[in-house]
């Protein structure tokens, strides 16, 4: 498989800049092609403004989803632009990886998915009509691909659970993984989250990479979470309503969007014994 991990820390020494070397030693391990993008080395453009339409009469008035859509037909995206676009075509993995901020990604992410997810490309793909409303939410260029977030936190896992004064890690992290990564077609595998993460000492960060080794060896086989298509029988056109009568009539939000019930994802908390790490990572 080839994999690319869009990567956004600003230190390379840092636990994620750690937890990153794992999962390239891991997939090279296994003879996986893998590519980094490293955001902040890269020193990556994360604002969309003029500069990314260059054919865009200095006179005209900028509209962003235009003109990326224009730019992309045209081929007058810019260079960095269609670098990373090429990237995520040769790779049938993506993984983002990334610190908590806020609650969501870091900007220059967020500035990542603005640029390069063009009109034309990652969006406003395929017909409309009373059947159908685009390709999108499990089909799209991307689709027949996989995706998955490697996401550091620094508070508890019990904060992020299903009472979690944080709300839920899978509610907080639907608007990427529906969002952005299942839009343009990416089936999206359930999340990698390391939790309290400001405090690991070395026996913590090796369970850990022994959990991150794991994952990394089961990318092509670990079930996508089971977010229902857009254009199968769930959702009436153009209303885009979930039917009546789909979904346990005690969920609502974010879960009802997904299937079998609105599995959740959360990874268990457990620290393993020294020999299993070590079987894991040799
Ligand atoms: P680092 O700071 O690099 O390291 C964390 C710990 O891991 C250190 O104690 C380090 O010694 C240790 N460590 C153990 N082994 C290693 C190793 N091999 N290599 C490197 N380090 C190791 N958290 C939330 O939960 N929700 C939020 O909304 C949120 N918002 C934030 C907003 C901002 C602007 C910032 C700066 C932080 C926020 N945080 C939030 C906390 C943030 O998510 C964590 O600080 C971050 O995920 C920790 O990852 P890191 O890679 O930066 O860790």
């Amino acid at each position: 498989m080839k994999v690319l991990i869009v990567f956004a820390h600003p230190e390379p020494r840092s636990l994620s800049g750690a937890l990153r070397d794992v999962a390239v030693k891991a997939l090279e391990a296994q003879g996986h092609g893998v590519r980094v993008s490293d955001l902040y080395a890269q020193s990556w453009k994360s604002e969309v403004d003029r500069a990314d339409f260059p054919s865009l009469p200095s006179d005209a008035r900028l509209a962003p989803a235009a003109a990326s859509k224009q730019a992309f037909e045209a081929g007058t995206l810019t260079a960095d632009v269609k670098s990373e676009i090429e990237k995520l075509l040769w790779a049938d993995v993506l993984i983002l990886q990334f610190p908590l901020w806020w609650f969501s990604m870091p900007a220059i992410l967020k500035g990542w998915v603005d640029r390069v997810f063009a009109y034309g490309f990652a969006y406003g793909v395929g017909e409309h009509s009373d059947k159908r409303w685009g390709d999108r939410y499990g089909e799209g260029t991307l689709a027949g691909k996989r995706a998955m977030l490697i996401v550091t936190a620094g508070g508890w896992q019990e904060h992020y659970s299903a009472r979690g004064i944080n709300g839920p890690i899978d509610d907080l992290l639907f608007p990427i993984n529906h969002g952005i990564l299942y839009y343009p077609g990416y089936d999206v595998l359930p999340p990698f989250v390391v939790y309290k993460s400001d405090k690991l000492d070395e026996v913590a960060f090796a369970a850990i990479a022994a959990r991150l080794h794991e994952r990394m060896s089961t990318l092509a086989t670990t079930s996508p979470i089971a977010y229902r298509r857009q254009n199968g029988d769930d959702y009436l056109i153009p209303s885009m309503q979930l039917r009546s009568g789909l979904g346990d009539p005690g969920l609502s939000g974010f879960a009802l969007h997904v299937g079998r019930a609105g599995t959740r994802h959360d990874e268990p908390d457990i620290l393993r014994s020294a020999t299993e790490i070590s079987a894991a990572i040799a």
